[in-house]
């Protein structure tokens, strides 16, 4: 039987790395090495049929040394409290890499939400945040949609958390759906942010993106945005896979009708004019572009050798572990990573915070011009880094990202 990936060893090696590199003090490296919070909490449910179920949920902070903790909420049956410290050290090094003011975040039931009503979701949404109450909030931890979670859910945080309390408390997530002040240009952020980044990596590499083959491994808010983008800039989608199964096809495939399907059918599978594909075969295709969308270690120590794209630009948290990093260093790939990559969507989440704080808020055009200024700033600092110290994308981004966490600890004086 294959090992579980435990995606928060790797965090710990990459940031190990950087620590060598960057010569961090070792009361840094401790207070950064390890989150600050994890919480468990395990809560029964009485569910459609009558049945009462417990669940298990958990919260991670890794960081508040720059600002609250910031970081989605996943439904999934796979969720751990490893997957969810992981997702909230990464979220700690993105914020910093974009130049947010907050730390970083993490949460998780788990569940198997594609075979829950609405009723039940709507029930454990409201059970996981009063289990989690005391640790989140505006100025503490601020939520936002991740796999298996979406505005709805986001609308259910907020009413939860705002029970006894005296008015609704919308800055306690972003991601919110617009009528409940979410921002506009929320939902397809990380999408836009990711195909930014695309455009930023075709003038970096002198790299058209017309005609190129592109393959993504997931089709939820990421993938199907990423997959219109690219689709509008003419390049082909080959392959998408989702957690059903996957489709190829060498004509290319049409997002927009691919996503009315899924809408209707919760999967891209047996789309027509397509044959079926796994997540291997995708990884291993003739293509320019791999656009994993799904979840972490996708890209790991028994594909890595396989991959033949010029580009891996990572819209998924994690997707590539740190031995198939070292594996695709020796081949000619540019990952782009998922720090930079796919930031637009913590981005635009800073923006809907701050519009809800203020009550004060901004057009569209005026959220995708301020994330679009960030997002293109993060890309070309992590270029200037690149070839200053003449490493990889991603060891440039964690030189900046770390490098300014630990600055701001240093100055906060917090020593041992
Ligand atoms: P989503 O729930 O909308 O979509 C997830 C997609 O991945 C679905 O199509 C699902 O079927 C597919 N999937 C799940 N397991 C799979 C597997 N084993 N193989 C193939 N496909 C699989 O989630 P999302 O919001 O699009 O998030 C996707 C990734 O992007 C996650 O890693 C998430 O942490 C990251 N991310 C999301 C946001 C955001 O704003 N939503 C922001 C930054 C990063």
């Amino acid at each position: 039987m294959q090992e579980k990936y435990n995606p928060f060893e790797d965090t710990i090696l990459q940031f190990e790395r950087v620590a060598d590199y960057l010569k961090l003090d070792s009361w840094v490296c401790q207070r950064l090495m390890h989150p600050e919070k994890e919480l468990i909490v395990h809560f029964p449910l009485t569910l459609d049929d009558g049945n009462v179920k417990t669940f298990t949920g958990f919260r991670v902070q890794h960081s508040t040394v720059r600002g609250p903790a910031k970081g989605g909420v996943r439904y999934s049956s796979n969720s751990s409290l490893n997957e969810c410290k992981a997702l909230a050290v990464w979220m700690t090094w993105k914020c910093a890499l974009l130049d947010l003011p907050f730390g970083g975040g993490k949460g998780a039931v788990i569940c198997d939400p594609l075979k829950m009503s609405e009723n039940e979701l709507k029930k454990l949404t409201k059970e996981y945040i009063l289990a989690i109450k005391d640790i989140i909030g505006p100025y503490k931890d601020i939520l936002a949609p991740d796999m298996f979670t979406n505005p709805q859910t986001m609308a259910w945080i907020v009413e939860a958390y705002s029970q006894g309390e005296d008015c609704l408390e919308l800055a306690v997530t972003t991601g919110k759906p617009v009528c409940l002040w979410g921002s506009l240009g929320r939902a397809s952020a990380t999408g836009t942010g990711l195909f930014c980044i695309l455009e930023e990596t075709s003038k970096f590499l002198k790299f058209p993106l017309e005609r190129k083959r592109v393959a993504v491994l997931g089709f939820g808010n990421v993938g199907a945005t990423i997959a219109k983008l690219v689709h509008r800039a003419k390049c082909k989608i080959i392959a998408v896979t989702d957690i059903s199964g996957g489709i190829y096809s060498e004509k290319g495939i049409d997002p927009i009708e691919l996503k009315k399907q899924v809408k209707r059918t919760n999967s891209v599978v047996d789309f027509p004019g397509t044959e079926s594909i796994d997540n291997e075969k995708l990884i291993a295709l003739p293509i320019d572009i791999l656009i994993p969308a799904a979840i972490e270690g996708q890209i790991n120590k028994n594909n890595a050798d396989n991959v033949k794209a010029k580009i891996i630009l990572e819209g998924a948290n994690g997707p590539t572990t740190v031995e198939a990093d070292e594996i695709l260093k020796g081949k000619d790939v540019l990952i782009v990573p998922d720090l930079l990559a796919n930031a637009g969507g913590v981005t635009v989440s800073y923006l809907e915070w701050v519009q809800n704080l203020q009550r004060f808020f901004f057009s569209e055009k005026e959220i995708l011009e301020k994330t679009e200024k960030k997002m293109k700033k993060a890309f070309w600092d992590v270029v200037k880094t690149v070839e200053e110290h003449k490493v990889t994308m991603r060891e440039a981004a964690y030189i900046l990202a770390v490098g300014r966490v630990a600055e701001s600890l240093k100055a906060l004086g917090r020593t041992i």
